[in-house]
């Protein structure tokens, strides 16, 4: 394959809507929904580019910094939390109650391969 080809695929299956995209984006909720995901992965990856630089270049290990980072993302799960108008507890609760359901009190391979997702979904609506 030519990397056009590849290219003139590729786009085939973008969304490209873009009038209807731009209208989504003058909703506020998604405008800070989109800071706060885009926040979220930028962070990871600079919490990411510590470790890496640590395990792969021999860098010391900076926890100092990895906690800078684990801070910043709280940031942006603030954001998150506060437009979707939840607080973290509410979704801490969650969360654990989603994977003692996937998982009763232990991790298994089996388990996290065989997942009922309807059950799953179930407790995050409750
Ligand atoms: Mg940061």
């Amino acid at each position: 394959m030519k990397t056009i080809d590849y290219i003139k695929n590729a786009v085939k299956t973008e969304s490209r809507d873009f009038s209807a995209i731009g209208e989504r984006l003058q909703s506020v909720q998604n405008q800070r929904l989109l800071h706060g995901g885009i926040g979220l992965a930028t962070e990871a990856g600079e919490f990411l580019d510590a470790l890496k630089k640590h395990v792969f270049y021999g860098k010391e290990l900076d926890t100092v910094n990895l906690r800078e980072e684990m801070g910043d993302i709280f940031w942006y799960c603030a954001i998150i939390a506060d437009e979707l108008e939840v607080d973290f507890k509410d979704v801490m609760e969650r969360n654990i109650a989603k994977l003692k359901a996937r998982y009763g009190e232990k991790f298994s391979e089996d388990k996290a391969n065989h997942r009922d997702l309807d059950e799953e979904r179930q407790i995050l609506e409750n």
